[in-house]
């Protein structure tokens, strides 16, 4: 596949043999899969996740400091970082503290720094939390833009007490260390500029965030006469950078050159918001926006203005054409890779597309095992609503947080492809 993620480039492989350090349940909150209503008898989510009226939230201090015996320096000072305390311990350890935006809260957490010191020395931190555990495999990067996930030999993860020890290799550079490739706003601007200046897409700005950053959809295929409109979101939960990529690389397959996308943007229309909570992703929260809010559990009652813009952005695309919504999915990330759909007796306006369509992957990744979890529409999420409001074949894509960034490729591409070729051959399947 060609990526047009030429300025987030990754190395696979360590990451792969870490995998196995999944998350524990954390004492405050109650971590589970993404946007799925708990069993009966369970809750994945914390206590109150479905009222999104708005709760306070406690912004981090933006701060560089420089600990006077060591004259290590840390920082939170750039779009993404997260970095709520530091306590030079007496081993010559520096021990960071990491705070959500606001608690109880889904087990996401957060963590982002850069850290330098005036000459090259190797140090060790200590990664606490409060209100949640140590859960992403630390990524290391020298600009920001090329990431790779710290050696295993210089990573330790205490999953008894919900910290990490990582041994770094500093110096007069910052060396940025975070839970995962670090995306901030800009990162999606000069994406879908890219896809603009070079792919024909078109780039609009929908609304506005809590706090006042752009929400912005991009458009392709068929502009005039489209037989069906594809809805793709992203990014509602900070941390879910593997959901981007994911989300990345189908959007790559859909405006490349392949046949049955050119066919496919030729007789069907696209759209994309691919950073649906840019306040949250920005200033580094762990899973909220602004207003203290899980995005995905508002899209029943619509009280975030992020919701709000891209339920109001996406219903006037669909009354525009007056067309059906042949396939809509939501990108986020869990520990695993996992796809959330409906249930057989939830009829989509195209049958049973997302079977056939796992099948279809299934297929063409022989190595990848896809793993669905099929439910009813209890939850207030994205894909409930797609389902609700267009009958239409819906799908939360969830991408595990340590996959191989290129298996991640693959699947994204051979996704693309599959859904693409289902919708051309029409019918409803049965
Ligand atoms: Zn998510």
């Amino acid at each position: 596949m060609r990526s047009s993620l030429a300025t987030l480039a990754f190395v696979a492989g360590a990451a792969a043999a870490l995998a196995a350090c999944a998350p524990r349940t954390a004492m405050l909150t109650t971590p589970g899969p993404d946007g799925q209503p708990a069993p009966a008898g369970e809750s994945y989510d914390p206590p109150g996740s479905t009222i999104t009226t708005g709760r306070p939230i406690t912004d981090q201090e933006r701060i560089t400091w420089t600990d006077p015996a060591t004259e290590v320096t840390v920082s939170n000072e750039f779009a993404g970082g997260r970095l709520s305390g530091f306590e030079p311990l007496a081993d010559g350890t520096l021990r960071l503290v990491f705070r959500p935006e606001n608690a109880p809260i889904n087990n996401s957490a957060w963590f982002a720094f850069a850290i330098l010191a005036p000459t090259e020395r190797r140090v060790t931190v200590e990664l606490t939390y409060e209100g949640g555990d140590h859960r992403y495999v630390p990524k290391l990067s020298r600009d920001r833009l090329h990431w790779v996930p710290v050696a295993a030999a210089d990573y330790r993860h205490d999953a008894a007490a919900g910290t990490a020890r990582v041994d770094l290799d500093i110096g007069p550079e910052p060396l940025w260390v975070a839970g995962q490739e670090v995306t901030p706003s800009a990162w999606f601007d000069s994406w879908t500029e890219e896809l603009v200046a070079g792919r024909g897409a078109e780039r609009t700005d929908i609304g506005s965030s809590v706090r006042g950053r752009p929400l912005r959809m991009l458009s392709f295929g068929n502009a005039t006469s489209p037989e069906g409109l594809v809805v793709i979101v992203g990014r509602q939960h900070p941390p879910e950078t593997t959901g981007t990529l994911g989300l990345v690389g189908f959007v790559d397959t859909m405006l490349g050159d392949d046949p049955t996308a050119l066919e496919f943007r030729s007789r069907y229309r696209t759209v994309v918001i691919p950073l649906v909570n840019p306040d949250g992703v920005d200033e580094g929260h762990w899973r909220h926006n602004a207003a203290g809010v899980d995005l995905n559990r508002d899209w029943l009652h619509f009280n975030q203005p992020e919701v709000r813009v891209v339920r109001d952005a996406l219903r006037a695309e669909a009354a525009r054409y007056g067309v059906p919504v042949v396939f809509a999915a939501d990108f986020h990330s869990t520990q695993e890779d996992i796809f959330y759909t409906h249930t057989p007796d939830f009829e989509t306006v195209r049958g049973d597309l997302v079977a056939r369509w796992l099948r279809a992957i299934a297929e063409a990744v022989p190595d990848y095992e896809v793993v669905e979890e099929a439910g009813g529409i209890e939850s207030p999420n994205s894909k409930n609503w797609f389902w609700s409001e267009w009958k239409a074949p819906s799908v939360i894509y969830e991408v595990g947080d340590e996959q191989d960034r290129g298996v991640i490729a693959r699947v994204a591409d051979a996704g693309a492809l599959a859904m693409m070729r289902l919708v051309l051959e029409g019918g409803d399947g049965r």
